[in-house]
């Protein structure tokens, strides 16, 4: 059985299921040209969580793309049906960020960032969680989530 806090996910296909054991730190929307391309849609939604508290089954392929910060990221995409479920920053190790639509329960943006690159046709509601580029991180993440990543 699933503990309250956990959360579960999984691929188009079913081959690949994965298990987040604790609160996620962060979820936010990414507008820019490179998630973009990679979604085929208008924006990503991450939710990031620590290493150790994400379970996963089943077989993934990754692939490592170019990010804005020059340092890379590693993709992981389900053998089988192809579908993203999470990448790996090289500039944040420790961390994964999860394809937050790939959840069975989705979460509601904390952040929109490269709101500058976003589609004329998407209204953002909330004005107040919305950065051009990128924002301050121990400005804007839970002071919860700041401590669990110093650790
Ligand atoms: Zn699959
Ligand atoms: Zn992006």
């Amino acid at each position: 059985m699933t503990k309250k806090k956990e959360l579960k996910g999984k691929c188009g296909c079913g081959n690949v299921k994965y298990l987040i054991k604790d609160k996620p730190l962060f979820t936010q929307a990414c507008h820019c040209k490179d998630c973009k391309v990679s979604t085929g849609s208008s924006f990503v939604i991450h939710t990031m969580v620590i290493e150790e508290d994400f379970e996963i089954k089943g077989d993934v392929a990754s692939i490592e793309l170019p990010t804005g910060s020059g340092k890379g990221v590693n993709a992981y995409f389900c053998i089988i049906c192809g579908v993203y479920i999470f990448c790996k920053y090289n500039i944040s190790p420790g961390r994964f960020a999860v394809r937050t639509q790939t959840l069975e329960k989705s979460i509601i943006p904390q952040a929109h960032i490269f709101v500058k690159d976003k589609d004329p046709w998407i209204e953002i509601s909330n004005k107040s969680i919305c950065f051009d580029k990128f924002y301050d991180r121990d400005k804007i993440w839970p002071k919860e989530s700041l401590e669990r990543i110093k650790k």
